[in-house]
């Protein structure tokens, strides 16, 4: 499947010599596109010495990072993510801002790149100079992509975009992480038969800042009117966040652009609240030490996965495991000690 970006997979070198992080950041903030993504391609790369440029290039960016209102979408496959994305982006473009629309997809190594992979998807947005789309890695664990995309945001207001979208397909785990890393997080949901709450009990609408029903068009309207009553009756008996505050239940439609300015003011209206009673700056402090944490647990294991030693009694100890002949804990504590080298003696 080809790439939306075509200088993606180009080589990070410039003519013939290598390329030293300061010459990286120096060209993304001056606006090179390939520079970025070219950052971004170390930024994903499981090589140490891509990954050590990698952290180069972000340290030096970081003076020049934090400097945009940073907004995930989330919501089921299907309920609307990049019809509104295109939408909603369009606006913005129109109304001055610069855009890095950016993905997490946890599915991606199954389905080849579900979400934003696919270059007809987006189209329109994807043709403004203003825009930078990048799909989701397509390999790698669910931790090591959010972090990767975590560092892509970071890269991208390096670079001067002051609008990052974060597309995630509303499965659970990865809609933790994707909270960490933004102002704001957006559920988009469905008016349906009866399972408007399906999600209700579940952390996703706990975590959202605001619900918009999408596809409120049509024959499909007054369901969505409906829906909206029931989320906000449901949203009711939840515990407000800190700020005391129930998320906001709008509707719109992706399809006609009825609502989405609405969302928007929503959630521009939102940030400068959080900025003007500190709770914004605050986010951003607590999800700044949450990443160290991932960031050290994500290194510890792959520490732990690479080490030859362990890698070569993983199988077995897996084998052990699954017949019954090795408890669980045993299996950990066998292969832990493979990483570490056998435990001292005690009694001698
Ligand atoms: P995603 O999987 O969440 O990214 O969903 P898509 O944006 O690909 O949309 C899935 C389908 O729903 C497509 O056929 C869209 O044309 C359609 N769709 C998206 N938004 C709307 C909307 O607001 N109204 C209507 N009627 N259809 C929509």
């Amino acid at each position: 499947m080809p790439n939306i970006n075509p200088h993606l997979d180009a080589p990070p070198h410039a003519g013939g010599r290598q390329r030293t992080p300061s010459d990286y950041v120096q060209a993304i903030r001056e606006g090179d596109r390939s520079s970025l993504s070219q950052a971004i391609t170390l930024a994903e790369s499981t090589r140490p010495e891509d990954q050590a440029q990698a952290r180069h290039i972000l340290d030096a960016c970081l003076p020049h990072t934090g400097d945009s209102i940073r907004v995930a979408i989330t919501g089921v496959p299907g309920v609307g993510k990049s019809t509104f994305i295109e939408t909603l982006g369009g606006r913005l473009v129109e109304a001055g801002r610069r855009l890095a629309v950016l993905a997490i997809d946890p599915t991606s190594e199954r389905t080849k790149g579900s979400i934003l992979g696919d270059k007809t998807r987006m189209g329109t947005l994807a043709r403004h100079e203003e825009v930078f789309i990048r799909p989701s890695p397509t390999s790698g664990s669910l931790g090591g992509v959010a972090q990767t995309t975590r560092e892509t945001i970071l890269l991208c207001e390096a670079a001067g975009f002051d609008t990052v979208l974060v597309e995630t397909v509303g499965v659970g785990q990865s809609e933790i992480k994707v909270h960490s890393m933004v102002d704001f997080f957006l559920l988009l949901a469905l008016a349906g038969a009866g399972d408007e709450l399906q999600g209700i009990k579940r952390g996703i609408v706990e975590m959202a800042d605001a619900i918009a029903i999408n596809k409120a068009d049509g024959e499909n309207r007054a369901a969505a009117d409906r829906a909206q009553a029931a989320y906000q009756r449901a949203l009711q008996l939840l515990p407000p966040d800190d700020a005391e505050r129930t998320p906001p239940v709008l509707t719109c439609s992706a399809r006609t652009g009825e609502g989405i300015d609405r969302v928007w003011q929503t959630i521009t209206a939102f940030c400068a609240a959080a900025q003007d009673d500190g709770s914004f700056e605050q986010r951003r402090r607590q999800q700044a030490i949450y990443w160290m944490h991932q960031t050290i647990e994500h290194r510890l294991q792959q520490d732990f996965f690479n080490n030859p030693a362990v890698q070569a009694a993983l199988d077995d100890v897996e084998a052990q495991v699954a017949a019954g002949t090795l408890s669980s804990l045993a299996g950990a504590e066998k292969l832990l000690a493979q990483h570490h080298g056998p435990e001292p003696e005690t009694n001698t």
